[in-house]
C-alpha cells in the first residue's frame, strides 16, 4: 500500500497485511457462522447491556464509516456478563454496509450476507483506556447485530437525520440524547468467538458477540448510508460503499452460541 488504507482495490482487505501483517493471524475477524458448528454452552450468561443516553457525545464521519461516540470516563454506559468478565464501557458504535442490499455485513451466517452491520465496541475497564485496551487480548467486547431489509427503522432514522452534517471525511457534529440500546434487537441470543477489529491495525483483541436475531432497516434508509462519501471536502465524489472486511479463516477457534 502506497497510501492510507481503505476498501478500493489498491488500498482494500486484500492489501492490508501488507502493512499489518497480523491480518494473517490465527484469530482475525470477521468469520462465517455456521449455527451447526457451534456449540451451546449453558454457561454463558446472558448480556447485560446498560446504556445511559446522556453519555452520547457525537456523531463523525471518520473517512471508514460513521460513528457515535461516547463520554467513557465512567461506568455509565456499560456492558457486562455475556461471554466476558468484569465490566466494559461502551466508547462508540458504526456501521459497516454495501453498494447495495444483496451485502454489506462483515460476519455472515451460512455464507448469507446481510445489507449492513452494527458494531458496539466496548473496553475493559482492567486496563486505563480504550487505547491501552485495544491491543490486549481480552481487551474489546463488540457487540455485531446485523440490519435485514424490513420495515423503516425509527431509531436508525436519527442517525440517518443527522447525515448532514458529516456527508465528508473528517466532519464531526454533536450528537446528544440518544439510546443505543433502542438499535438492539428484542432477542440477545449470541454467537461469541475471539477475533480481532476488522479495520488496520486488526489487533487481535476483541471478544465478538454476534445477535442471532437482526434488526430492521428499510431499503431506503439503506440508501441513505450510501449517500456519505469517503472523501473529504473538495476531493473527488467518493460513496462511503462496500465498507465491510469478508469473512476470515476460523482456524481451528470455537464458536459458542449462548442459545439451543
Ligand atoms: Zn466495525
Amino acid at each position: 500500500m502506497s497510501h492510507a488504507w481503505g476498501y478500493a482495490a489498491d488500498n482494500g482487505p486484500e492489501k492490508w497485511c501488507d502493512n499489518f501483517p497480523i491480518a494473517n493471524g490465527p484469530r482475525q475477524s470477521p468469520i462465517d457462522i455456521l449455527p451447526g458448528d457451534a456449540s451451546f454452552d449453558g454457561g454463558l450468561k446472558p448480556l447485560s447491556l446498560k446504556y445511559d443516553p446522556s453519555t452520547c457525545l457525537d456523531i463523525l464521519n471518520n473517512g471508514h464509516s460513521f460513528q457515535v461516540t461516547f463520554v467513557d470516563d465512567a461506568d455509565s454506559s456499560t456492558l457486562t456478563n455475556g461471554p466476558i468478565t468484569g465490566t466494559y464501557r461502551l466508547k462508540q458504535f458504526h456501521f459497516h454496509w454495501g453498494a447495495s442490499d444483496d451485502k454489506g455485513s462483515e460476519h455472515t451466517v451460512s455464507g448469507t450476507k446481510y445489507p449492513a452491520e452494527l458494531h458496539l465496541v466496548h473496553w475493559n475497564t482492567k486496563y486505563p483506556s480504550f487505547g491501552d485496551a485495544a491491543s490486549k487480548p481480552d481487551g474489546l467486547a463488540v457487540v455485531g447485530v446485523f440490519l435485514k431489509i424490513g420495515d423503516k427503522n425509527d431509531s436508525l432514522q436519527k442517525l440517518l437525520d443527522a447525515f448532514s452534517g458529516i456527508k465528508t471525511k473528517g466532519k464531526q457534529t454533536t450528537f446528544s440524547g440518544f439510546d443505543p440500546a433502542t438499535l438492539l434487537p428484542g432477542c440477545l441470543d449470541y454467537w461469541t468467538y475471539d477475533g480481532s477489529l476488522t479495520t488496520p491495525p486488526l489487533l487481535e483483541s476483541v471478544t465478538w458477540i454476534v445477535c442471532k436475531e437482526p434488526i430492521s432497516v428499510s431499503s431506503d434508509q439503506m440508501a441513505k448510508f450510501r449517500s456519505l462519501l469517503f472523501s473529504a471536502e473538495g476531493e473527488a465524489e467518493c460513496c462511503m460503499v462496500d465498507n465491510y472486511r469478508p469473512p476470515q479463516p476460523l482456524k481451528g477457534r470455537p464458536v459458542r452460541s449462548s442459545f439451543k
